[in-house]
């Protein structure tokens, strides 16, 4: 030990954390996480859950429905919504998207549900008349609810749930309509009642800029319905059980104070600043990192694995590699060298690409920072790359 080992983790300046989750946290939500603990009859914890759940009934754009908050991260909030909605023993039909539908489809089958699928087709959204085939090929109506991942992060691609909504309802099938928007929500726009969305599944440390440990999940009055009809047995998951003015009740136990506190501020910061601005945000910097990705693409190695361009994230961008590529040595370059931090490539594409998330707390300056040194850790590997940095700075100046 020496008089500064302390400080040896300190970097100068600011890692960029360009993964599409967790994002980083704005100050003033930092600042949130703070705060001493209350006792739990303290009104103003209650006051604090209040403007949770009305914050996040505005974010999802629902009127009606209920929201409940779990301590959980998304795969809690993916459980919450398989235990309440289908009976033990049911079905769920699940198309595919990518990694993230594939982990939804078996935790359910972990759970005892039967599980149908669509068939993934790599680099394409979810197809929704497959959807509609599925649910007309089932006319003992055996599906309790459809599972729908908004945006795949593992893919890159968000699919049309406004187009899913209506193939559902076209089929005449009455299966629930239930949307993760783990990794969407506060990036696409998503307005739960509008789509016809019975229940919205997500997560707080993505587009809500918050650390993981609340999860949650919205329901309209046909999904509360729905899991009040459910004899599945569960407890710490059952909304049925938290429907209560009773904070204590809300959360099954204690309330995560200091995470509600964070997600307060949050909202806040979103509604300050407006949906719409931080939607159009978002749109450019994907934008950004998609002139960037067509410039290096120009080399003929990389690419995009997105291959429907309206159908590309606002929120994660997928790149693929050739194969034999060390992403992992390319990622600790990036990481420990350069001060930028993105994610591998996930389940059935790990190895083939590397994902930069686009997400939450992020403005043009820092983008264009990330994508100038993922150029120059690209560059540095030996990997055969376009022009980038310029194809996206062109984009900034161009305004589009
Ligand atoms: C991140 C993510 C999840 C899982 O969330 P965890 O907090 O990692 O459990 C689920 N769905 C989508 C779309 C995600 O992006």
């Amino acid at each position: 030990m020496n008089e500064t080992s302390h400080l040896d983790a300190r970097i100068p300046g600011r890692r960029l954390l360009q993964s599409p989750g967790p994002t980083p946290i704005p100050d003033a939500v930092l600042h949130a996480l703070m705060g001493q603990p209350m006792d739990m009859g303290d009104p103003r914890v209650d006051e604090t859950i209040a403007a949770c759940e009305a914050g996040l009934k505005r974010l999802l754009q629902t009127a009606a429905g209920d929201v409940f908050f779990f301590i959980c991260n998304g795969h809690g909030a993916w459980e919450a919504a398989i235990e309440n909605l289908v009976p033990a023993g049911g079905t769920v039909l699940v198309p595919g998207t990518g990694h993230f539908s594939e982990g939804w489809a078996v935790q359910a089958e972990a759970l005892g549900r039967r599980v149908r699928r669509t068939p993934w087709v790599e680099g394409q959204a979810i197809d929704p008349a497959a959807v509609a085939q599925a649910l007309r090929d089932d006319p003992g109506h055996d599906i309790a609810a459809v599972f729908v991942v908004h945006t795949d992060t593992s893919s890159g691609i968000t699919s049309d749930l406004a187009a899913i909504g209506a193939a559902m309802r076209a089929s005449g099938h009455p299966a629930l309509f239930v949307a993760d928007v783990v990794a969407s929500l506060g990036a696409e726009p998503f307005a739960m009642d509008a789509l016809g969305v019975d229940m919205a599944v997500g997560a707080s440390q993505k587009g809500l800029m918050c650390p993981p440990g609340v999860g949650f999940v919205a329901t309209n009055a046909r999904a509360f319905a729905a899991a009040q009809a459910n004899p599945a047995p569960r407890f710490y998951w059952d909304i049925v059980r938290r429907k209560s003015e009773l904070s204590y009740m809300k959360f099954c136990g204690t309330p995560p104070q200091n995470l509600l506190a964070a997600l307060r501020v949050a909202f806040g910061l979103i509604e300050n600043e407006g949906l719409p601005q931080v939607l159009a945000r978002h749109r450019q910097l994907a934008g950004l990192v998609h002139a960037a990705v067509a410039g290096w693409a120009e080399a003929g190695a990389l690419g995009f694995f997105a291959q429907q361009p309206e159908r590309r994230s606002n929120a994660v961008t997928t790149i693929t590699v050739p194969a034999g590529t060390d992403i992992n040595a390319l990622r600790a370059l990036a990481r420990e060298h350069y001060q930028v931090a993105f994610a591998g490539a996930l389940g059935p594409l790990q190895g083939r690409g590397f994902r930069i998330g686009h997400l939450g707390d992020q403005n043009p300056a820092a983008m264009l920072g990330a994508i100038g040194a993922i150029e120059a850790a690209l560059r540095a590997q030996g990997l055969p790359v376009g022009d980038g940095v310029g194809h996206a700075v062109r984009r900034l100046a161009a305004g589009a």
